[in-house]
Protein backbone atom coordinates (compact mmCIF):
# COMPACT_ATOMS: atom_id res chain seq x y z
CA UNK A 1 0.00 0.00 0.00
CA UNK A 2 1.47 3.70 -1.07
CA UNK A 3 1.69 6.23 1.75
CA UNK A 4 -0.47 9.01 -0.30
CA UNK A 5 -1.49 10.69 2.92
CA UNK A 6 -5.26 10.87 1.19
CA UNK A 7 -7.23 8.23 2.93
CA UNK A 8 -9.33 9.57 5.17
CA UNK A 9 -10.36 6.46 7.25
CA UNK A 10 -13.03 6.23 10.24
CA UNK A 11 -11.90 7.57 14.01
CA UNK A 12 -10.86 4.95 15.35
CA UNK A 13 -12.63 5.21 18.86
CA UNK A 14 -16.44 4.61 19.56
CA UNK A 15 -16.69 7.77 21.19
CA UNK A 16 -14.39 10.48 20.23
CA UNK A 17 -15.75 13.91 18.85
CA UNK A 18 -13.24 14.97 15.94
CA UNK A 19 -12.99 13.93 12.57
CA UNK A 20 -9.95 11.89 10.97
CA UNK A 21 -6.99 14.59 8.73
CA UNK A 22 -5.74 13.73 5.47
CA UNK A 23 -2.58 12.70 7.13
CA UNK A 24 -4.53 10.02 8.67
CA UNK A 25 -3.97 11.60 11.93
CA UNK A 26 -6.87 12.25 14.56
CA UNK A 27 -8.18 16.00 15.09
CA UNK A 28 -10.17 16.31 18.22
CA UNK A 29 -12.86 18.91 18.69
CA UNK A 30 -10.73 20.53 20.98
CA UNK A 31 -8.34 20.99 18.23
CA UNK A 32 -4.91 18.32 19.25
CA UNK A 33 -3.69 16.32 16.62
CA UNK A 34 -2.85 13.15 17.05
CA UNK A 35 -2.68 9.33 15.67
CA UNK A 36 -5.63 7.96 14.79
CA UNK A 37 -5.45 4.93 17.62
CA UNK A 38 -8.10 3.89 20.20
CA UNK A 39 -5.37 4.12 22.68
CA UNK A 40 -3.77 7.56 21.89
CA UNK A 41 -7.27 9.17 21.77
CA UNK A 42 -8.40 7.63 24.73
CA UNK A 43 -5.36 8.61 26.70
CA UNK A 44 -5.78 12.51 25.28
CA UNK A 45 -9.86 12.24 26.19
CA UNK A 46 -9.29 11.20 29.78
CA UNK A 47 -6.46 13.62 30.39
CA UNK A 48 -8.10 16.64 28.41
CA UNK A 49 -12.02 15.91 28.44
CA UNK A 50 -12.50 13.29 31.49
CA UNK A 51 -16.22 12.82 30.54
CA UNK A 52 -18.20 12.67 33.61
CA UNK A 53 -15.51 14.09 35.55
CA UNK A 54 -16.56 16.23 38.20
CA UNK A 55 -13.48 17.39 38.54
CA UNK A 56 -13.26 18.83 35.18
CA UNK A 57 -16.79 20.31 35.50
CA UNK A 58 -15.98 21.82 38.40
CA UNK A 59 -13.09 23.72 36.80
CA UNK A 60 -15.53 24.55 34.15
CA UNK A 61 -18.77 25.79 36.48
CA UNK A 62 -16.01 27.97 38.76
CA UNK A 63 -14.37 29.45 35.90
CA UNK A 64 -14.39 33.49 36.44
CA UNK A 65 -11.91 36.18 34.98
CA UNK A 66 -10.38 38.83 36.67
CA UNK A 67 -12.04 42.37 36.05
CA UNK A 68 -8.91 44.18 35.86
CA UNK A 69 -7.08 42.12 33.66
CA UNK A 70 -8.95 39.48 32.76
CA UNK A 71 -6.93 36.62 34.19
CA UNK A 72 -8.54 33.49 34.38
CA UNK A 73 -9.57 31.92 37.69
CA UNK A 74 -10.87 28.16 38.12
CA UNK A 75 -11.07 28.64 41.66
CA UNK A 76 -12.68 31.48 43.68
CA UNK A 77 -8.88 31.42 46.18
CA UNK A 78 -7.05 31.70 42.66
CA UNK A 79 -8.37 34.80 41.79
CA UNK A 80 -8.03 36.26 45.59
CA UNK A 81 -4.85 35.23 45.57
CA UNK A 82 -4.38 36.68 41.78
CA UNK A 83 -5.65 40.02 43.17
CA UNK A 84 -4.44 40.07 46.16
CA UNK A 85 -0.93 39.47 44.43
CA UNK A 86 -1.25 41.28 41.38
CA UNK A 87 -3.42 44.42 41.87
CA UNK A 88 -2.73 44.86 45.55
CA UNK A 89 -5.89 43.78 46.54
CA UNK A 90 -7.19 44.64 50.38
CA UNK A 91 -10.19 44.44 50.92
CA UNK A 92 -12.80 42.50 52.17
CA UNK A 93 -12.70 38.62 49.97
CA UNK A 94 -16.78 38.43 50.64
CA UNK A 95 -16.97 41.56 48.48
CA UNK A 96 -15.45 38.79 45.87
CA UNK A 97 -17.20 36.00 47.15
CA UNK A 98 -20.67 37.28 46.46
CA UNK A 99 -20.20 38.45 42.98
CA UNK A 100 -18.23 34.86 42.37
CA UNK A 101 -21.58 32.77 43.53
CA UNK A 102 -23.88 34.81 41.77
CA UNK A 103 -22.17 35.50 38.20
CA UNK A 104 -21.91 33.06 35.33
CA UNK A 105 -19.10 31.25 33.81
CA UNK A 106 -16.31 33.69 32.30
CA UNK A 107 -18.04 36.91 33.78
CA UNK A 108 -15.78 39.36 35.13
CA UNK A 109 -15.44 39.68 38.85
CA UNK A 110 -15.07 43.44 39.40
CA UNK A 111 -12.20 44.21 41.95
CA UNK A 112 -12.60 47.45 43.44
CA UNK A 113 -10.05 50.08 42.31
CA UNK A 114 -9.99 51.73 45.59
CA UNK A 115 -9.47 49.05 47.97
CA UNK A 116 -6.50 48.03 46.49
CA UNK A 117 -3.04 49.56 47.10
CA UNK A 118 0.04 50.10 45.01
ZN1 LIG B 1 -9.50 16.98 22.72
ZN1 LIG C 1 -5.95 40.59 37.33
Amino acid sequence: MSEQGQQVGPVDHPTANGHVLLNGKFQCNCGAVMANKQHNISSHISKKHREGSAFQRAEEINRRSCGICGFNAIKFHMLVTHVRNEHGFRGETRVLQDQYTTSQVDEAILIPANQCIG
